[in-house]
């Protein structure tokens, strides 16, 4: 059995006759939510017996899921293979301002896809890096996080939706697949998600940057910084060792990005670590002639962890110093902190959970209502 959300359109298009038939497949499934072949009415009967002999389009079952008082919702999924991954879902609202000056206010919806069974990086402060990597995800499986998600929480299909690789796992020690995902995401008969909605974060791979780069599919780049000086990334991400900061920095400088779009730096704050004025002083001076937005993240202590969460004193001044500087900064607010925020966690707590049912319809009423 094969994941049909593996394919792009033309991919579909090639191994199916008449080929008009792939497009069908493809609203069925990304516009009008269908859950099995036997629902795609237009679809000739012995087609669709074929199909369902052939492909499977659920390659994820919901094991558990943490909604927090912010409103986001954290998902615990199981693949195929019995391996777990992590999504979240971040509704935010959007003030948008039409042509007669009227001032509307309309959900949005952010979702993180992980991109990986768990990592290889190493990163200190981050739980995935624990148990290691796993495996790559297929691009089907990094799709279907986000069409389940859709579905079990009825998000309209016009609805805008951004989608950032920051779950568990490096997107570009998978880019091929990661890049695919762009790509069967940005489908106008998919699920229409434009490359500019969604960005690519990384611990810094200096040649995959580039190579993402070369593929010009308009995606944006997130770097996950979280240090001025080599010596504390390196023992912070161990990758720094293969692509310092000078290294990450060049790589940015040759991304090609949208005019009006800059690169977002993530700045892990570490209290006692990387979180003086000082440390604001270099950034400033590393981000010299890069279009920039910096986004301050609160480190989220885990069990074990030796770090602590910063003072929101000291996120406030380094904060300010950078935009006293002309750096664009925020401060991630902590969405879903009580729902330990930071990928890793809820796989790790996953067994003091109460298990939910499998299929997005029979989600609780509260679940049902985000729409
Ligand atoms: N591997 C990529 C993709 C996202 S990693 C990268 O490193 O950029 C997952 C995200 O969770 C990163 O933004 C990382 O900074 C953040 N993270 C990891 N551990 C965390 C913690 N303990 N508290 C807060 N954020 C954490
Ligand atoms: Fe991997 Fe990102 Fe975690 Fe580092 S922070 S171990 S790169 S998932």
């Amino acid at each position: 059995m094969k994941n049909l959300l593996d394919y792009t359109l033309s991919e579909l298009e090639a191994i199916l006759s008449p080929k008009f038939r792939a497009k069908q497949i493809y609203e069925w499934i990304y516009k009008k939510n269908a859950e099995n072949f036997d629902e795609m009415l237009n679809l000739p009967k012995d087609m669709r017996a074929n199909l369902a002999q052939k492909f499977y389009f659920d390659p994820l079952r919901c094991v558990k899921f943490e909604e927090s008082s912010d409103g986001s919702i954290k998902y615990l999924f199981a693949l195929k293979d019995g391996n777990t991954i992590e999504s979240v879902l971040l509704p935010m609202k959007e003030v948008e301002v039409d042509e007669g000056g009227n001032i509307s206010r309309h959900a949005r919806y952010t979702i993180c896809v992980s991109s990986q069974v768990g990592c290889k990086m190493g990163c200190s402060f981050c739980l995935t890096a624990k148990g290691g990597l796993k495996r790559n995800l297929s691009s089907g499986e990094i799709v279907g996080q986000i069409l389940w998600i859709k579905r079990a929480n009825h998000i309209p299909y016009e609805r805008r939706v951004n989608v950032v690789y920051m779950g568990m796992g490096e997107p570009l020690d998978n880019l091929m697949n990661v890049a695919k995902a762009i790509q069967i995401l940005k489908e106008p008969d998919g699920l229409a998600i434009a490359p500019r909605r969604q960005t690519v974060s990384t611990s810094g791979l200096g040649a995959q940057i580039k190579k993402l780069g070369e593929m010009d599919l308009g995606v944006l780049l997130a770097i996950s910084l979280h240090a001025v000086t080599n010596e504390l990334r390196s023992k912070l991400m161990p990758v720094n060792n293969a692509y310092n900061i000078e290294a990450v920095m060049d790589a940015v400088r040759g991304f090609p990005i949208d005019m009006r779009k800059r690169v977002m730096f993530e700045y892990l704050v570490i209290r006692g670590i990387n979180d003086s004025v000082k440390d604001a002083k270099t950034l400033v001076k590393l981000l010299h002639g890069i279009k920039a937005k910096v986004n301050l993240i609160y480190f989220n202590p885990h069990e074990g962890s030796e770090y602590g969460r910063p003072e929101l004193a000291d996120m406030l001044k380094f904060q300010e110093y950078l935009r006293a500087h002309g750096v664009t900064c925020t401060i991630r607010q902590s969405k879903g902190l009580d729902i330990s925020a930071a990928c890793g966690q809820l796989k790790q707590r996953s067994q003091n959970l109460s298990p939910v049912s499998n299929d997005g319809d029979k989600l609780t009423d509260t679940q049902k209502s985000k729409s």
